[in-house]
């Protein structure tokens, strides 16, 4: 077993066991449902946008350990980012998920870079990428997304 799929399956257990901003904020003003039908992942994100700045995120919902790490992983990356810094986040993690020859993860990911391996996992790819296209929509105004 390689060092990052061991430490990608520490991190995974870890946040799966406890999850970060694992609730329902008092305040948002952005908010979407997304579910992934091939696993039943289902969630919810919570987004509040203060000038064009996250200043919380959080998020609600079931679903396997994978895509509960990355919506932890996610809300942790993204707190004080602009929307032009969560748009490229987005970009660059969902290309480091779903493009083979991306092995030049942008340092910018900093350790959402131990997904990278769900690569050769495509059903699994859905579970990660889950809670950023929900991220997203939430973002862009709509209240329900789906991965299919
Ligand atoms: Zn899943």
């Amino acid at each position: 077993m390689s060092e990052l799929s061991e430490l990608y399956q520490q991190v995974i257990l870890d946040h799966n066991k406890k999850p970060r901003n694992f609730r329902k904020p008092e305040t948002f003003n952005h908010r979407a449902e997304g579910h992934n039908p091939l696993c039943g992942d289902q969630l919810t994100v919570y987004v509040q946008l203060d000038g064009g700045i996250v200043t919380d995120v959080a998020f609600e919902g079931s679903g396997c350990a994978i895509s509960k790490a990355a919506a932890s992983m996610m809300t942790q990356a993204l707190k004080g980012k602009t929307t032009d810094e969560t748009e490229k986040l987005f970009h660059e993690f969902h290309r480091m998920v779903t493009d083979d020859s991306a092995n030049d993860a942008a340092d910018s990911l900093g350790n959402l870079r131990i997904f990278s391996g769900v690569r050769e996992f495509p059903v699994r790819v859905k579970c990660a990428t889950l809670p950023w296209h929900t991220m997203q929509a939430a973002l862009h105004g709509q209240a329900v997304t789906s991965t299919e």
